[in-house]
């Protein structure tokens, strides 16, 4: 029925093949990533989010994320390089790091922002001053996206491109519509979210459609219910970014995340059942999906 409308245009998601790795290539031609995440207690999106751009064919990932849970993260993580942030109070990155963070950010390929970063109010300050300033392309999700919600000035300001990336409770606080009007009318509030934000949305969920602000809208068809449980989305947001890094435009950057993601999903649940497959199954197929995409 989607796809009848013609007012409502949907294109299945095809994004163009990844360009040819670089045999010359090295972690630094590859793709730098800064990912801004984590707070002590939530120790698995940041982990899961910086391996997911290693495993989705990124060079060097760096993750700042608080000084208090670096020693337990990079345990689990070897791969990754840590830069440890001072905390607040409540264990979650501080506004203080502002500095250090901006500078570090600006000789990077692309940013991720947002992550089991809490809803503590310096953190969420810190989401505003860093989406405001920086000039590299940016993925924002998760407690980033709540820091914009009430700032749409900060995206729409922003000339590199950006693409956030909310489940249906993020594009309702995002939006200000409710679940139940964003599920009557996806695609209208997808399309005019996107246009008034200059931002690439990727509303997540079963069939993830993504928006651009010139209107395309089109609609994911990979991936599976298995892929409900905490912790996947996190793993959407280095697969984005490895896909930009590896060579493609933005947007057919964006797609092809979504749907390398969603082809990793599938492979898990393939092997293991849709059942208990977890998001840590879906960065162990990363590697697969991507092959399979080359
Ligand atoms: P998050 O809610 O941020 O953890 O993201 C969940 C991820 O799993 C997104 O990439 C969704 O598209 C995907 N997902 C969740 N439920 C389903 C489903 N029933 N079918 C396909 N993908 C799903
Ligand atoms: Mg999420």
């Amino acid at each position: 029925a989607l796809t009848e409308d013609k007012q409502l245009q949907v294109a299945i998601n095809h994004p163009p093949p990844l360009p040819p790795r670089d045999v010359t290539g090295h972690k630094g031609s590859f793709g730098q990533a800064l990912f801004i995440a984590g707070a002590a207690s939530y120790l698995g999106a940041p982990r899961f989010a910086a391996l997911s751009f290693l495993k989705a064919g990124g060079g060097y990932s760096r993750l700042a994320t608080p000084e208090t849970i670096v020693p337990y993260l990079s345990m689990q993580a070897g791969e990754v390089v840590f830069v440890p942030q001072l905390t607040t109070h409540s264990g979650s990155i501080a506004l203080s790091n502002r500095a250090a963070l901006l500078e570090l950010a600006a000789s990077q390929d692309f940013a991720v922002i947002g992550p089991g970063l809490s809803l503590d109010p310096q953190s969420q300050q810190l989401v505003c001053e860093l989406v405001a300033t920086l000039d590299i392309p940016l993925l924002i999700d998760a407690d980033g996206i709540s820091a914009l919600c009430a700032k749409p000035e900060i995206l729409q300001q922003r000339t590199a491109p950006t693409v956030l990336t909310p489940h249906l409770g993020e594009m309702a606080r995002l939006t200000g519509y409710s679940i139940t009007e964003i599920e009557q009318d996806k695609i209208g509030i997808l399309r005019q979210a996107a246009a008034k934000l200059q931002a690439v949305i990727v509303l997540k969920g079963p069939h993830t459609l993504i928006g651009t602000p010139d209107g395309q809208i089109f609609i994911n068809l990979s991936g599976n219910s298995g892929m409900g449980s905490a912790g996947t989305g996190d793993t959407l947001t280095g697969t984005i970014a490895a896909a930009f890094c590896l060579g493609l435009p933005f947007v057919d950057a964006v797609c092809k995340g979504v749907l390398l993601h969603g082809l990793a999903g599938d492979l898990a649940a393939e092997a293991l059942g849709e059942d208990g497959m977890t998001a840590g199954d879906i960065l162990d197929y990363l590697p697969t999906a991507l092959q399979m995409e080359r």
